[in-house]
């Protein structure tokens, strides 16, 4: 089993990761942080045509084509932690498809209702609200701290 402190540094490699191919504009282009990302785990970029048509494809307002954010994701998580990578890979999805508007609208409203179970700016997984170890949104108790989660 992963440690807590490889855990925490996961998510926060996943939260950088997320971060520079969210940077990416126009969607689908490639910038030198988010390729440094790509050739630092080995992840093959989409060709020039690919990566525009795959980011119109999925509907993306900006960010790096999402494939090539999922391959990346994985490869950081690793076989044990794929529901972990799956769940950023949804959040980049929300982010990437987002109209700046709706993402707006979605703060206000979470603010008004007390919903702390929002990720944090700039994070692409949920974390323990006590020990801050990351965690599926499923899960409702803390496996490193005990913590409940509301
Ligand atoms: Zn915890």
């Amino acid at each position: 089993m992963t440690s807590k402190s490889e855990l925490i540094a996961l998510g926060v490699a996943l939260d950088k990761a997320g971060g520079a191919a969210l940077d990416v504009e126009p969607a689908g282009g490639l910038l030198s942080p988010w390729k440094s990302v790509l050739d630092e785990l080995g992840v093959k970029p989409l060709s020039e045509d690919e990566r525009y048509a795959t980011a119109q494809r999925e509907k993306q307002t900006k960010g790096a084509p999402l494939p090539e954010v999922e391959a990346v994701f994985k490869k950081l998580c690793g076989p044990e932690h794929e529901a972990l990578a799956a769940e950023a890979t949804a959040r980049y999805r929300e982010l990437a498809t987002a109209r700046p508007k709706k993402m707006f609208s979605h703060a206000m409203a979470a603010a008004k209702q007390h919903r702390y179970d929002d990720y944090a700016p700039g994070a692409y997984v949920l974390r323990c609200p006590s020990c801050g170890a990351p965690r599926l949104k499923a899960v409702l108790h803390c496996d490193f701290c005990g913590a409940d989660i509301k």
